[in-house]
């Protein structure tokens, strides 16, 4: 799995869920289990780059606890029918559209 699309992705956590996981969680419950992942990805930002410490026995994986979050995102577009290539594409145009000077004109980023 060293290179996959993010079609591939989908198929794979697909594979996954009606595999191991037996179907998905109702979309409510996907909501509160990418919430409480990005909790887990701000705790480590926040004890990484901001103010708070770890302790001692705590865990510091960032990268696990994005691929958490990128699981249950991928689990909610998948059971909502949503092709995220497409997706991200669309998505991006529209950033690229939107933002193409609003970004360089900033003043507060060239601080
Ligand atoms: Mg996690």
């Amino acid at each position: 799995m060293s290179q996959i699309t993010i079609k591939q992705s989908q198929k794979i956590v697909d594979d996954w869920i009606k595999s191991i996981g037996v179907r998905y969680f109702s979309e409510m419950t996907q909501l509160a289990q990418l919430t409480e992942e990005v909790g887990e990805v701000a705790r480590i930002i926040s004890r990484t780059y901001g103010d708070q410490s770890f302790k001692k026995s705590e865990e510091k994986k960032l990268s696990d606890e994005l691929a958490d979050v990128l699981f249950v995102l991928i689990c909610i577009a998948n059971q909502t029918g949503i092709d995220l290539t497409e997706a991200f594409q669309k998505n991006m145009d529209k950033k690229t559209n939107r933002d193409k000077d609003r970004h360089k004109n900033n003043l507060k980023l060239k601080e």
